[in-house]
């Protein structure tokens, strides 16, 4: 492989992801819930991907699924490959925390009863790692003794900036930020965006998990946008832009138009839930663009305008 093949060639390819999960009803009958259809999304070394959508989209199943650690009841079918090679479930344990690292969504994912420099330290692979944590710390405006504070001790930011700390310790490729930006103040948000970016920007593939669309907006160089369970379009960032007219998918103008600095128009109606999904095309009940051919068949995904997108219609 030369290395032109290996710079444009993605990090990370998830094609046709279905998850679904059985769940027990009354008795002992049994019932499947379809989380995720045919989900496909690719990342790329020095990038960041903003996988954007509502609550219920699937959004964080893809980062469970990713890093192997969906609960024993998901059955999995569809493809992902990781630098050429397909994941499975012993490769997912050997990358987890060494190549793939996560950013969770809460910062009740670091021990309480551990200080936090000890928390990053197991990190790293290689050389001092005390001098390591400290470096990165300093790095992240962690002020020298914080690595000897536990969680409780810290603010929102700190912690957040320790979180980032545990992935910038691992020198992993691939990094997965869960909703990192929910709840803090707009100068953490900032900030901790700003750190993501930074690390795409020394080539790691960075894919950021958000409802925010102008969190993702920020520092995204393209974004998956979710509905239902399955990308519905994969655009690039500057397509957001305007009167949505470079979007392909009128869930994505909606998203776009409903912002309140653009026209503030709500999009009515709600993301149907995995247990009462259309027959057709999944935004069906919600488009304005409806047609008979929309009622009866789900869009497969196709490419234009230099993206992806789902949808009869769009052009
Ligand atoms: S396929 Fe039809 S219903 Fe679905 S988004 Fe496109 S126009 Fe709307």
């Amino acid at each position: 492989m030369t290395e032109t093949q290996t710079s444009i060639m993605p990090l990370l390819e998830v094609c046709n992801l279905s998850i679904s999960f059985t769940q027990y009803m009354e008795g002992l009958r049994q019932k499947s819930l379809q989380a995720i259809s045919n989900l496909s999304i690719d990342v790329r070394a020095g990038e960041v991907i903003a996988v954007l959508g509502s609550s219920g989209s699937g959004k964080s199943l893809l980062a469970h699924a990713i890093l192997g650690i969906l609960p024993s009841n998901a059955m999995i079918s569809g493809k992902m490959r990781y630098a050429g090679e397909n994941l499975t479930p012993e490769s997912q344990a050997s990358l987890r925390g060494r190549e793939i690292a996560l950013v969770p969504q809460s910062i009740s994912f670091l021990d309480p009863l551990m200080r936090v420099g000890e928390q990053v330290r197991p990190s790293m692979r290689n050389g001092n790692s005390s001098a390591i944590q400290r470096e990165i710390f300093a790095r992240y405006h962690l002020a020298a003794g914080t690595e000897r504070l536990f969680p409780f001790q810290l603010s929102g930011g700190m912690a957040r900036r320790v979180l980032v700390s545990i992935a910038a310790a691992t020198n992993a490729r691939l990094v997965i930020a869960d909703e990192p930006t929910p709840g803090l103040h707009p100068t953490v948000v900032k900030e901790t965006l700003a750190h993501l970016r930074e690390l795409a920007d020394e080539g790691d593939a960075v894919l950021l998990i958000t409802h925010d669309i102008a969190a993702a907006l920020e520092i995204a160089n393209r974004i998956a946008v979710f509905y239902a369970g399955t990308t519905i379009e994969i655009a690039l960032a500057s397509d957001f832009s305007g009167e949505a007219e470079l979007l392909r998918h009128p869930y994505s103008k909606a998203l776009w138009q409903a912002l309140p600095q653009n026209n503030f128009i709500p999009l009515q109606g709600s993301q149907p839930y995995p247990d009462a999904l259309p027959p057709g095309c999944l935004f069906e009940p919600r488009c304005q663009l409806s047609s008979h051919e929309c009622k009866a068949a789900q869009p497969e995904p196709r490419h234009l305008r230099g993206g992806t997108v789902r949808c009869f219609h769009a052009a």
